[in-house]
């Protein structure tokens, strides 16, 4: 199907973006296109002005500043995986990068897109939650902050609302003692989740996220079970028994909610197993 007729806009500045954002009611920001594009062609969104992000050179900036990484929001796949700013403060983000999609989605898609998305089954909205992210959500009156788990709202819902843009994302950096891991089951090698787990720990204290299990990333009721990295594999499966009981996942044609209840256990074991080898280095 074509596109609906739409106005296209590319400012050269974050703050002509913001403006544009404002001013134009049906305004969306337009990152790699890999989503909005498809879903402007289903017309499940049908925007009247597309405010192309492409010029903003200071949104693809990677860097380290003290002890945060911070990730413009136009920062694609390609560039988190190639980034050694990434390497060196919290390589899980390129090695999760690596995992999603084709070259052709990871070479266009942006972090920012795939946050500002939500969709349940992306691979970031449950790891970004667990290695204690923050965001930076500009608009015309200011700047603000909101740490991941503010920033999931529902299922394609986000703190990014009308006239925002998200600029940043803040991950602390991984000193000596943290560790972080993923595990899930996939849609296919390169898929999407079906259900999946992401863990960090730092300095003895577990931060643990579920996938796919509820409208936004699920903080896992087990963290205060796990003290400290030097865990085995009996302890992990003993502290992570009963979790998919405290579970209401939806079910679905890929799998259904019991399904899903026994993923999320096995991924937690796995991701927290992952994140513990990590932290003894
Ligand atoms: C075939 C295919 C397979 C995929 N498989 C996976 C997968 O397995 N796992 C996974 O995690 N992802 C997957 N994705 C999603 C992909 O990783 C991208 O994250 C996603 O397409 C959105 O990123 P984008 O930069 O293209 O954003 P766009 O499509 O340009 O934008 C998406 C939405 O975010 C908004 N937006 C974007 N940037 C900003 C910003 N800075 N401020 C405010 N709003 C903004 C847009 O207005 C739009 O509503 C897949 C995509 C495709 C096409």
């Amino acid at each position: 199907m074509l596109l609906r007729e739409v106005s296209y806009a590319r400012p050269s500045t974050v703050e002509e973006a913001v403006s544009l954002l404002t001013e134009h009611d049906g305004a969306r920001a337009l990152a790699g296109g890999q989503t909005l594009v498809n879903v402007m062609k289903q017309r499940a969104a049908s925007p009247d002005v597309l405010v192309d992000l492409a010029d903003l050179d200071e949104l693809r900036a990677i860097s380290v500043s003290g002890t945060t990484l911070e990730i413009g929001a136009m920062a694609t796949l390609a560039a988190i995986m190639r980034s050694s700013e990434v390497e060196v403060s919290r390589p899980i983000l390129a090695a999760t990068a690596a995992t999603v999609a084709d070259v052709q989605v990871r070479n266009r898609g942006t972090l920012g897109g795939n946050i500002c998305v939500n969709d349940p089954t992306n691979h970031f909205p449950p790891l970004l939650v667990a290695l204690g992210a923050s965001m930076t959500i500009r608009s015309a009156v200011g700047e603000r902050v909101v740490t991941a788990e503010e920033f999931f709202v529902g299922v394609f819902e986000t703190a990014v609302g009308e006239g925002d843009l998200l600029t940043r994302i803040s991950v602390p950096a991984a000193g000596k003692g943290t560790g972080d891991g993923m595990a899930g089951v996939t849609l296919g090698a390169h898929g999407t989740y079906v259900a999946n787990a992401a863990a960090s720990v730092v300095d003895g204290t577990w931060r643990i996220a579920l996938g796919c299990v509820d409208a936004v990333p699920h903080r896992a009721a087990v963290e205060s079970a796990l003290v400290g990295a030097d865990v085995d594999e009996a302890a992990v499966r003993s502290a992570v028994e009963g979790l998919g009981a405290t579970l209401d996942p939806p079910a679905d044609v890929h799998a259904s909610a019991e399904y899903r209840r026994s993923l999320a256990e096995t991924s937690t074991v796995r991701a927290v197993l992952q994140a513990a080898e990590k932290a003894r280095g």
